[in-house]
């Protein structure tokens, strides 16, 4: 086992036993660009609700999971994007969806906040068309919300 995967599997087993939630409002659910479908134009990292829906990856589904859950859903364009992100004051816990490198420097970065971490798909490569496992992030949501 890598040390980033000891340490993302170490933390999400710390958050968890911690047992704390927040009302859904302090919840942030960060997700990376390469989520996106390659080849779509839509502004999503600016604003999710660009997405069109049309289902060619998984940025519909999350849009659905958004609103069934009321929590704040964003994607960043890239590591700094997701720390600043995370720093922002109302945000009090994240549940972050990337590869294994992005979720080791996502931890440290917004610590002492509390993130659950999922790792994405990554069914054609790194950054590109990755996928996310819808009912793993659910889980880690239903885990830190009140
Ligand atoms: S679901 Fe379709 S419109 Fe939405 S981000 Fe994916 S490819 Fe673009
Ligand atoms: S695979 Fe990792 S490094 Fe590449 S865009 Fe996605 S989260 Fe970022």
């Amino acid at each position: 086992m890598t040390l980033r995967k000891i340490l993302i599997a170490s933390n999400n087993w710390l958050v968890q036993q911690a047992r704390r939630r927040v009302r859904p409002e302090h919840l942030l659910v960060l997700l990376p660009r390469c989520l996106q479908r390659a080849d779509c134009a839509q502004a999503v990292v600016e604003d999710l609700d660009a997405c069109q829906q049309c289902g060619r990856c998984d940025v519909a589904a999350l849009l659905r999971l958004r609103d069934e859950t009321g929590v704040r859903f964003r994607m960043a364009g890239g590591g700094r994007a997701a720390a600043a992100l995370t720093r922002q004051p109302d945000v009090r816990a994240i549940v972050a969806c990337a590869c294994e490198k992005e979720l080791a420097e996502g931890i440290l970065a917004a610590f002492p906040k509390p993130v659950l971490a999922v790792r994405n798909e990554t069914p054609e490569g790194f950054c590109r068309n990755t996928r996310v496992p819808i009912a793993r992030l659910r889980e880690a949501i239903c885990a830190l919300v009140m």
